[in-house]
């Protein structure tokens, strides 16, 4: 709880400090908050109308896609998108595999319906630095969806602008997991050919349990899912009983629109881009200019990720990253080591997300500065 403390955790991680003072200061008013109301009572079911307009408004969300809030994670909606959108197990669905994420999310896929990929692991090392043309000769006309993972939060990769598909590929709807990006870059719903986009709420928008699904509606419907769709990662289902099927993360709902209404203030999403440009910034200019004291995995500069920087102190020499960790945990910055379901990450990695501040960025890079000054 010490106020000084920047926090650099890949997620779940901290919310902007007035979107956290705003959630502890719902505690001090008289009345229920969300955590202890009815989900159907006419309070609650105004916050949920009133935070989906918000998310509708910050994200340009246009009318004819429906927003759901679901549940199971990022890895529920792994499972969620082949059950909603393939009938049959044998329906085709290409993944575009450019990370640990999107390897994950074709993996669970695997089990509702045929999957195949466009790997970009390289040949010999198997690391992830890039991401693959998308042609007509990769891309199964017949897929009932294109997936792909907008931010691999693991291996530092981004995309900015959501790729274009071939003239004869348009036919086929993008999902998108944008579970650690969302609401830091503008999304061209209708341009992007966005089918489905999901973002589990705890890197930017929010806290674990709960996860925004953003769905074109038209492929809503009775019949298109899967017969073994569960109730709960129905999107039709969900989206008939406005998003109180079951009782879904009532405070949850709460803080998104706590965050989506600070974002709003903050100038939008445009605003947003521009911090997350400026903070990821200040830390591969330092890394780049450290002659090799830090590296960083992704070379082509327009896939470095905004979001998550990894890097290593002096080709990951052990002693001196401890030193560095500890000398950087001594200034109250954290979360720049953490596990990954992956096994250890080779690099460490400075997580950028809404709840960090463009100083506080700054901070860490006056730190790395000095550091690669003192030990080079
Ligand atoms: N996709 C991406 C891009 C992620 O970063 C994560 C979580 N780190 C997930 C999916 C999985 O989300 P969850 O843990 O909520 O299942």
């Amino acid at each position: 709880n010490n106020p000084q403390v920047i926090n650099f955790s890949p997620g779940p991680t901290s919310l902007p400090k007035p979107v956290e003072s705003a959630i502890a200061a719902l505690f001090t008013m008289p009345g229920l908050t969300s955590l202890a109301t009815s989900h159907r009572a006419p309070e609650f079911v105004e916050l949920l109308a009133n935070t989906v307009a918000l998310c509708r408004k910050v994200m340009n969300i246009p009318e004819d896609f429906e927003v759901l809030f679901t549940h199971g994670g990022g890895h529920g909606q792994f499972a969620a998108v082949p059950l909603n959108l393939c009938k049959n197990p044998s329906d085709v669905a290409t993944y575009v595999i450019n990370g640990t994420w999107s390897a994950r999310g074709a993996e669970e896929a695997s089990r509702y319906c045929s999957v195949k990929t466009i790997d970009s692991a390289d040949p010999v090392t198997g690391k992830y630095q890039t991401f693959p043309e998308l042609t007509e000769e990769n891309i199964d006309p017949n897929s009932k969806y294109l997936y792909l993972c907008s931010n691999e939060t693991v291996n530092g990769i981004e995309l900015f602008r959501l790729p274009k598909l071939p003239e004869s590929r348009k036919h086929i709807p993008l999902v998108v997991d944008a579970s650690s990006d969302f609401s830091t870059k503008p999304i061209d719903w209708h341009g992007d050919n966005i089918g489905v986009l999901f973002a589990c709420a705890s890197k930017n928008i929010g806290h674990p349990g709960l996860t925004m699904t953003v769905i074109r509606k038209d492929l809503l419907g009775g019949g298109k899912a899967s017969p073994l769709c569960p109730g709960v990662f129905n999107y039709t289902t969900n989206s008939e009983a406005g998003n109180l099927w079951n009782t879904p993360a009532t405070f949850n709902i709460e803080v998104v629109g706590l965050l989506m209404a600070w974002l709003d203030k903050e100038g939008g999403v445009d605003a947003c881009e521009a911090r997350s440009i400026a903070k990821s910034s200040a830390l591969y200019t330092v890394i780049d200019a450290s002659n090799g004291f830090y590296s960083t995995p992704v070379s082509d500069k327009a896939l470095r990720s905004r979001m998550n920087v990894p890097f290593n102190v002096k080709g990951g020499d052990d002693a001196l990253t401890n030193q560095f960790l500890i000398e950087a945990w001594e200034q109250g910055m954290v979360g720049l080591r953490t596990l990954t379901p992956f096994g250890v990450g080779d690099y460490l990695r400075a997580s950028l997300y809404n709840g960090v501040t463009e100083a506080e960025a700054l901070t860490l890079a006056a730190f790395m500065k000095k550091f690669a000054a003192e030990h080079a």
